[in-house]
């Protein structure tokens, strides 16, 4: 070994040992006659003494420049509270520089001085350098341990599905990687490993989870990356009620271990229905309230009449006194999202607002400000949801943890161009006893009111994972492709080996599967996915390190048949 020690583990004990140390020089004082270096590895801080003898040396050394010293472990005069080490120094006796470093590109510790973060992603291997990124790592590392720790005591058994594979739908563009052997043919990489999972089903290997890598060609703008990690799991002989236990376990489990925080459970549950109505999204924060309310009474001011009675809605929120500029910006997101304004009125010292004199005296507030929109169900839900969290981020409430479930998700949703689309994916079962119902001839409305067997787990309002029960009647599977206006030979030719492997006896079976990097990132209380991933893609979506995605050799085009 290089090194008898690390930076981080000397201590009083040691005083008089010999010892030999190694790391990047992470500080560097000379004070009259004796230098001081703040040796650093991944461990910690160990201070170095050097005299006179290595002036020369020390004169030319770099911050961040590798060395290697051997010396003598002694007690410090002034102990330094702040370092692990702080009771002893080392004397070195022999310095080796091991490679200079040239000044850096950036500044790496003090974080006064400001970086852009394509910069540091350019240089990531020296953003990583940083305690904060290790410790990111670690932890990274230490929740994967304990997932599967966990899942293997319970039976699971971790299988690798290909990378190289077909289409999956998950609602995202696939990335396509050409066949040179198959000449104008492509691979797809998987958006999620949901077909393989479910044909382990099929070979009776009832116990499947994976730390799967997936590959999604989506718009970066909402914090996400193209290849992002999931935990997945698919049990057979299993309804939701198992599936989530197991989930709920893990997630537990996450939580206890690596953040010493004990979880109550079951987890709260809440029906699609209700947090739509109450909290405007399928992903509520629950960290605080401002719920949404109806306000039928306010169907009979001038601006709703029309509304309520064409069959749309008056809701409502109950705030806290707002100052105007806030409200200001609450009637712009109204606006932004095609509302005419938002009808509001305060009642503190005066009253005001534009609709507080017409306002019934049962919706008149002692203190607080009233918020009112008008119009179709969901329309009016989501905006308010919308305006929930930005009052909820005005006035700094999203504080402390909340975990919930949402059930009865619809199976299907309505596109904007007004076309069906599952809410999940097309493999998720409908509701027991709507399965009939599926056969017949629908209306739109009642499509879109058959629930289905999916769940969701929300963390602070971040969607971390999802699953349902699965179709395992290859009739019904076909008719939900036709509902989803996928012809017989698109289903065949995309799904053919899930529709076959049905025809051969199948258990009935279902799964989930968490967005293990959004996971860290909440359990972390990181600001983006980029911090918990070693080496992630930018904002705009480019490997800046790496320089990618680059053009490709002319040669190699022309092997794989291509043009670019
Ligand atoms: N494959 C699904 C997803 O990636 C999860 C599941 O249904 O198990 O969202």
């Amino acid at each position: 070994m290089l090194r008898t020690h690390t930076c981080g583990e000397l201590r009083r004990k040691d005083v008089r040992r010999k010892v030999v140390l190694a790391g990047w020089v992470h500080g560097l004082r000379v004070l009259g006659k004796k230098a001081f270096i703040d040796l650093r590895d991944r461990y910690g801080i160990t201070q170095l003494v050097l005299d006179e003898k290595f002036r020369e040396l020390y004169e030319g050394l770099t911050r961040e420049s590798v060395i290697v010293v051997s010396g003598r472990v002694v007690k410090r005069k002034e102990p330094n509270p702040k370092l692990d080490t702080g009771d002893i120094e080392v004397v070195v006796e022999n310095l080796a520089i091991v490679s200079k470093a040239e000044p850096l590109p950036f500044e790496l510790f003090n974080p006064d001085v400001e970086s852009t973060e394509e910069t540091r992603l350019k240089y990531r291997y020296l953003d990583l350098r940083r305690p904060e990124m290790h410790r990111m790592l670690e932890f990274r590392f230490r929740a994967s341990m304990v997932l599967r720790n966990y899942l293997s005591m319970l039976g699971f058994v971790e299988v690798e599905t290909p990378y190289l594979s077909k289409p999956t739908p998950e609602g995202a563009r696939d990335f396509l990687v050409p066949s040179r052997t198959f000449r104008g043919r492509f691979w797809a990489l998987p958006q999620s490993p949901q077909q393989y999972k479910q044909l382990l089903m099929v070979s009776g290997l009832d116990r499947y989870f994976q730390l799967a890598r997936c590959f999604r060609d989506e718009d970066l703008r909402k914090d996400r990356q193209y290849e992002f990690t999931q935990l997945d799991i698919e049990m057979s002989f299993a309804g939701e009620e198992d599936v989530m236990k197991v989930a709920e376990g893990a997630v537990a489990v996450l939580y206890a271990q690596l953040l010493g925080i004990k979880l109550k459970r079951p987890f709260p549950r809440l029906s699609w229905r209700d947090a739509m109505d109450r909290y405007g999204s399928d992903k509520p924060d629950l960290r605080f309230g401002l719920e949404l309310e109806d306000m039928d009474a306010a169907g009979d001011i001038r601006i709703f009449r029309e509304i309520v009675k064409g069959g749309g809605v008056v809701k409502g929120i109950r705030a806290p006194l707002l100052e105007k500029p806030l409200v200001k910006r609450l009637e712009e997101l109204a606006r932004s999202e095609g509302f005419p304004g938002l009808a509001w009125a305060s009642f503190g010292e005066a009253t005001k607002g534009p609709i507080a004199s017409a306002l019934p005296d049962e919706l008149r507030l002692k203190e607080g400000t009233l918020l009112l929109l008008g119009g179709e169900w969901q329309k009016v839900v989501e905006t308010l949801g919308k305006i929930r969290l930005e009052m909820a981020r005005a006035l700094g409430l999203q504080k402390g943890l909340s975990i919930t479930w949402i059930t009865d998700f619809p199976l299907f949703e309505v596109t904007e161009e007004g076309s069906f689309q599952p809410a999940h994916h097309p493999f998720t079962a409908p509701k027991k006893g709507f399965e009939g119902q599926l056969f017949e001839e629908l209306s739109r409305e009642e499509l879109l009111n058959i629930p289905a067997r999916a769940y969701d787990l929300v963390i602070n309002g971040v969607e971390i994972g999802g699953g349902s029960v699965r179709i395992t009647d290859p009739a019904l599977q076909e008719r939900m492709f036709e509902l989803l206006g996928i012809s017989r030979e698109e289903a065949r030719e995309k799904f053919g080996m899930l529709l076959e492997a049905f025809r051969y006896g199948v258990p009935p079976h279902g799964g989930i599967a968490f967005g293990f990097d959004r996971l860290l990132q909440v359990m972390l209380g990181k600001q983006s996915l980029r911090d918990v991933i070693a080496f992630p893609k930018s904002k705009s979506g480019r490997a800046l390190m790496e320089d990618a995605p680059s053009g490709a050799d002319p040669e190699q085009l022309k092997e794989l048949g291509l043009k670019a």
